[in-house]
């Protein structure tokens, strides 16, 4: 299993448009954060998780020519405005399967009504094919257990993708893990976790909640994500405890 942190930052993107504060101004490379999204390469299959505003840029940046299905966690601007841009893997390999919660559909479905009236045909629609998520299923040879987390009023869908051998978590846009979820959450290799900013915020989790479930959860190696511009790369990497590391656009990580 290979993972690619297509975008690592919070909803407004890094640099924030008219911010002239020390992340903003970074010149490290790692401190520029496009929205959100991860790619989980096994064998020759390509699983997307979330896809932003951004996505179009980050599949030129991995050169990316075939993806073989799409997971969203939630149906927030910055996990699926880029919906329209599967297009140009349309038009080669067909619709590509959506997976998705039940909750998350029903809002997809009224953000992007016009995938969905028949009577809007052609004219370049992006072509998907949806599925609904309640339980645990297998894709592009990996099995994959959906569980929901808190994300303020809204429930957010959290990953574990497991190939036999290698256990790996994604869990974005949360405040709150519930406990059953926890348990979903045990004996990873590598957790790709939610940590917003320094101070409490009422819909993500903030530095030391975020370190406070890694303590917990003890998985071997963790990866910070969903970063907004209070959290300067060198700096907060000088302070976080061993095995735990943010993550940066285009970051791979070999799970073999
Ligand atoms: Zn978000
Ligand atoms: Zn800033
Ligand atoms: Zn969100």
């Amino acid at each position: 299993m290979r993972i690619t942190l297509l975008g690592t930052g919070t909803s407004v993107g890094i640099p924030m448009i008219g911010c002239a504060c020390l992340t903003c101004t970074s010149s490290d490379p790692r401190d520029r954060r496009t929205r959100t999204g991860l790619m989980i390469e096994h064998g020759d299959r390509r699983l997307i998780v979330d896809i932003s505003a951004d996505f179009r840029h980050q599949m030129l940046r991995e050169r990316v020519n075939r993806i073989d299905a799409l997971l969203i966690t939630h149906c927030h601007a910055d996990h699926v405005f880029g919906l329209d841009d599967i297009r140009p893997f349309n038009f080669q390999y067909g619709p590509l399967p959506v997976h998705a919660s039940e909750s998350t559909w029903r809002q997809l479905r009224k953000v992007f009504y016009y995938i969905f009236e028949s009577r809007h045909i052609g004219g370049g629609l992006p072509q998907i094919t949806p599925h609904t998520i309640d339980e645990p299923f297998e894709i592009c040879g990996l099995w994959v257990t959906p569980f929901p987390v808190i994300h303020g009023k809204g429930e957010v869908t959290g990953f574990r993708f497991s190939d036999g051998v290698r256990e790996v978590a994604f869990v974005t846009d949360c405040n709150i893990i519930p406990e059953q979820s926890l348990q979903q959450m045990l004996g990873l290799d590598l957790l790709i976790i939610d940590a917003l900013r320094y101070k409490p915020h009422p819909t993500h989790l903030h530095m030391e909640q975020t370190l406070a479930y890694i303590d917990r959860l003890k998985p071997a190696q963790s990866l910070l994500t969903h970063i907004g511009h209070d959290i300067n790369f060198a700096d907060a990497s000088r302070h976080l405890p061993d095995g735990v590391a943010l993550a940066w656009d285009g970051l791979k990580i070999d799970l073999d």
